[in-house]
């Protein structure tokens, strides 16, 4: 039987946090059992917030061990970096072509991004239709994706759809694959907001990298809600339950046998184990990736994976060039 197509993409902008693991890629690691899995150090993407060159360069070789590191064994599954496989730029065009002006500005993610920018480039506002590029090209069926993304992936289904429409069903109808719990970790200083890896503050997030000292300091120093009871509650108390989030993913146990454990214990001490939670998460996936960082074979790994990505999406621009009119 053929395994179902699985596609993904993380961006470069930055070190990755335990959003982007619990989030996505704990479930990238998952499914690459099952599925035939694609996931893509999306360079381009990060080109619409205009990075340093050599940072760019060096985010993108660190996501790519970082994502190994993680559990992604580069056998079972296919890694590479967007700009290698130019399909993604052309189709992305295409598809912006076919995306309105109204949909994109309908984007929240969008609209949060740009609140904060002085310069905002036309990239940043027309980006989910390069999204919606990356995942088409491989005939995907499921996109393992934290909450923020929903929206832009119900937009990919929207423009697959009207250009299946209008030139005939090429495209395979993407579905979302979110977590229940962990689908949105939110920061640490604002539980209003999600943990993001391109915030300046760096006491909102935990780095996958951050030193065992620097988790204990910054979860210690983690908004909490008034009151002093531990219960999940993210209406009322948004902080402590994303805390007890994150506690219950590091460490397998569920969230009522947390809020039973520390019954009539204060927040101090909760905040303590679950530091202690974290560095212990973190510290196989840490050990990894320094190995990782010294053998040094990721460029390998990302050229073998560029070729494997070539060979599914050359073939499928082919056919889009040709439904289009574009091959004369
Ligand atoms: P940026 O701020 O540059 O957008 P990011 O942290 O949002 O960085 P992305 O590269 O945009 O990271 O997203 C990679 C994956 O991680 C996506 O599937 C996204 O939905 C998921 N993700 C990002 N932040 C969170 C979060 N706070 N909780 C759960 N999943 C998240
Ligand atoms: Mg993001």
């Amino acid at each position: 039987m053929k395994m179902k197509r699985v596609f993904s993409g993380i961006q470069p902008t930055g070190i990755l946090t335990l959003g982007n693991y619990l989030g996505a890629m704990k479930q990238w690691v998952a499914l690459q059992e099952t599925h035939d899995c694609f996931y893509c150090v999306v360079n381009l993407h990060a080109m619409t917030v205009m990075p340093d060159a050599e940072e760019l360069r060096e985010n993108t070789l660190s996501v790519a061990a970082m994502l190994v590191a993680a559990g992604l064994d580069p056998d079972k599954v296919t890694l590479f970096v967007q700009s290698d496989v130019a399909e993604h730029a052309e189709l992305g065009w295409l598809l912006q072509c076919m995306a309105t002006f109204g949909e994109l500005s309908r984007m929240t993610q969008f609209k949060e991004k740009s609140r904060e920018k002085e310069v905002i480039t036309g990239g940043l506002f027309s980006y989910p239709a390069l999204m919606a590029a990356d995942i088409l090209l491989y005939n995907t069926h499921l996109v393992p994706v934290g909450e923020d993304q929903r929206q832009h992936l119900e937009l990919t289904r929207d423009i697959a759809q009207r250009f299946n429409n209008r030139y005939g069903g090429l495209f395979t109808l993407p579905e979302p694959f979110i977590p229940e719990v962990g689908g949105r970790i939110m920061s640490l200083d604002d539980p209003e907001k999600k943990m993001s890896k391109s915030n300046p503050n760096p006491n909102s997030y935990i780095g996958l990298l951050d030193p065992p000292d620097t988790i204990r300091q910054k979860i210690m120093r983690a908004v909490t809600d008034s009151g002093r009871e531990i219960y999940y509650d993210p209406e009322n108390k948004g902080a402590v339950s994303n805390l007890l989030t994150i506690y219950s993913l590091c460490s397998g146990k569920t969230i009522e046998a947390l809020e039973k454990d520390y019954e009539g214990r204060g927040y101090g001490e909760f905040k303590k184990d679950l530091a202690e939670v974290v560095v212990e998460c973190l510290k196989p996936i840490q050990a990894r990736y320094n190995e990782l960082k010294e053998s040094g074979n990721i460029n390998e790994i990302l050229k073998k994976g560029a070729g494997k990505a070539r060979a599914v999406a050359a073939p499928m621009m082919d056919k889009v060039r040709e439904l289009m009119g574009l091959k004369v």
